[in-house]
Formats: structure tokens, C-alpha cells, sequence
């Protein structure tokens, strides 16, 4: 299959936007995991001349509160599993959240490549807002925006490297 790329973070940080900017053809809907996840996406990308598969995780969730935690450390550990580098994606808009905390926390502990990734900075004075993730303490971090491509380039450059 070659390499796997995970995209992991809370609901509604990006993932999917910057999911469907990154593949080229939507490969079928697949693995139902337990019921309560639907829509596992993976599809097929390549950058600088290097194929990858890219899974976009934790689609839909139904369920309460506690049970959407779980849904998403279960996604995390997934593909934390499943995939030769990770691209964590978080939010600027909304700054660091609880939930980013605890996803730093289970990738804090991971061997593979995290590219702690910071969606949504759509312009520069965003990019000074984004400092506040170090605090997640997985080092470095890329600033993208998945709605007009800033940021991507270097995003994929570092990550390809690594595949
Ligand atoms: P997911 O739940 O992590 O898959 O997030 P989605 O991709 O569904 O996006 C959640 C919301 O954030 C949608 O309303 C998107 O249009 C918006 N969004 C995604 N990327 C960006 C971005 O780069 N900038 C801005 N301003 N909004 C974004
Ligand atoms: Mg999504």
C-alpha cells in the first residue's frame, strides 16, 4: 500500500478540509468501526514526486460527550497504529483546547513523526497566534490554512521527507 499518513485532532479543526485539498481521487468509504464512527476516509496523494495514502479519522460521531472522548482517542490510537507519520491538526481560532491536550498527551508518547499542524491561520497576523501550541510540547509546529493553501507547501516537504 506504501506509506500512510494519519490525520488526527478534535471535531472541526480541518481535518477533512485539508484532507480533500490533499487527495487526488476519494478512494471507497470503508471500515465501520464499532457503529459509532462512520466515514474513515482514505485517498491517495503525492507530493514532490512521492505517493502516500492519506486516512482522514474521526468522521461522524454519535453519542455523549464521554463517549466522543473515547471515539477520539480510539481514532488517535488507530492510526497511530496504522500510519507511518502523523499530522495532528489543531485550530487557531479556537486556541488550545482540552482535547488537543489530551491528543498531545497519547502522540507525546509515539515513535513515529507528529506534524503538529495549525489550521485555519488564513492570514499573517495568525501566524503570531499560533505560538501559543508550543504549550502542547511536541516541539515545531507547521501553520497552514486548508481553505486557501498558505502553508502547505512547507507542511508537505517535511512530511514527504520522512515517508
Ligand atoms: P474536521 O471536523 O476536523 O474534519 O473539520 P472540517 O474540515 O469539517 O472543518 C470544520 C470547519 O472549519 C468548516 O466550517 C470548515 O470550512 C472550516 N475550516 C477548515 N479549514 C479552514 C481554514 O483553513 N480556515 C478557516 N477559516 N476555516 C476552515
Ligand atoms: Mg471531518
Amino acid at each position: 500500500m506504501g506509506a500512510i499518513v494519519a490525520i488526527v485532532g478534535r471535531p472541526n479543526v480541518g481535518k477533512s478540509t485539508f484532507f480533500n485539498r490533499l487527495i487526488k481521487r476519494r478512494e471507497a468509504i470503508v471500515d465501520e468501526v464499532s457503529g459509532v464512527t462512520r466515514d474513515r476516509h482514505y485517498g491517495k496523494s503525492d507530493w514532490n514526486g512521492k505517493e502516500f495514502s492519506v486516512i482522514d479519522t474521526g468522521g461522524y460521531v454519535v453519542g455523549s460527550d464521554d463517549i466522543f472522548e473515547k471515539e477520539i482517542d480510539k481514532q488517535v490510537e488507530l492510526a497511530i497504529d496504522e500510519a507511518d507519520a502523523i499530522i495532528f491538526m489543531v485550530d487557531v481560532e479556537s486556541g488550545v483546547t482540552g482535547m488537543d491536550e489530551d491528543v498531545a498527551k497519547l502522540l507525546r508518547k509515539v515513535d513515529k513523526p507528529v506534524f503538529l499542524t495549525v489550521n485555519k491561520v488564513d492570514n499573517t497576523q495568525r501566524v503570531a497566534d499560533a505560538v501559543e501550541f508550543y504549550s502542547l510540547g511536541l516541539g515545531e509546529y507547521y501553520t497552514v490554512s486548508s481553505i486557501n493553501g498558505s502553508g502547505t507547501g512547507e507542511l508537505l516537504d517535511a512530511l514527504v521527507e520522512v515517508l
